[in-house]
């Protein structure tokens, strides 16, 4: 008999992506028209752009979350005509921003349904008790619902969810918005652990350009849903007269 722990699947390691002619309308003219990008297997890319600039719609495109015509490419293997689950089991994670975590459930069983295609029985455990490592303030909540965390500790819960699948890529929306700037660098510090260590290659859309240029090992920026900077991270931190233009400081 076929049992969920028979479906559970193999370990990832770090997928490359490769997105090619990205068109992404809601109805009216594109957000994205024919977008074209690449992130090597355990690449940090930081996903800048103002307010507008098509951050959001790329990633959801990329989770299969709104209609897209172009190619995505997961490895090998190409995503694009996939449901956002089946893109899910092929190890793609994406955290979206605002509220993601499961408000009825405790913290332990949100990190167990984000285990639940990847582990069975000991396997999940070690995943859960790596996540309680990682985020001290959820080992202390694991009993509490989800809507009695704060924001932190809810974003602390949506990344630990996606870690425990041990995505192949993992994607973030603003993962920093309204955190304090500890709860933001322990985040960073917890992204680029997983790129670093465990090879998760990560595409990271935030406003917090600082942070995010800080782990990044490359940075695009985004204007009105085209591509206007593609380039090492240092480069763009330094940069200022594309951040005055594109980044707003
Ligand atoms: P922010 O940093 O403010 O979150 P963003 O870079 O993530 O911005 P998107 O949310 O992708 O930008 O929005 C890109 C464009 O698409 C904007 O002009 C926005 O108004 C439009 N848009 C986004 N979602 C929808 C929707 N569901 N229906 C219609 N237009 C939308």
């Amino acid at each position: 008999m076929n049992t969920l722990a028979d479906a559970a699947a193999p370990a990832a390691v770090g997928a490359s992506l490769r997105v090619r002619g990205l068109t992404v309308g809601y109805g009216g003219a594109p957000v994205l028209a024919g977008l074209d990008l690449a992130l090597a297997p355990g690449e940090i890319v930081a996903l800048l752009g103002a307010n507008g600039a098509g951050k959001t719609t790329l990633l959801r495109a990329l989770a299969g979350l709104v209609p897209a015509t172009g190619s995505v490419r997961l490895d090998d293997a190409e995503i694009a005509g996939l449901r956002t689950e089946q893109r899910a089991r092929r190890a793609f994670a994406l955290v979206p921003d605002g509220q993601s975590v499961v408000a009825e459930l405790t913290v332990d069983e949100n990190l167990r349904l984000g285990a639940l295609w990847r582990h069975r029985g000991a396997a999940r455990e070690r995943a859960v008790a790596e996540v309680y490592d990682l985020f001290e303030p959820l080992a202390r909540r694991r009993g509490s619902a989800g809507h009695q965390l704060s924001g932190g500790e809810r974003q602390m819960l949506a990344l630990g969810r996606a870690l425990v699948a041990e995505p192949a890529l993992l994607a973030l929306d603003e993962p920093s918005l309204g955190l304090a700037p500890l709860v933001v660098a322990h985040l960073m510090s917890v992204l680029q652990d997983a790129a670093r260590r465990r090879g998760v290659t990560v595409l990271l859309a935030e406003q917090n350009v600082t942070g995010a240029l800080s782990i990044a090992d490359r940075g695009v920026v985004l204007d009105l849903g085209r591509i206007v900077a593609d380039a090492p991270a240092a480069a763009l931190a330094a940069d200022t007269s594309l951040r005055h233009a594109y980044l707003g400081f």
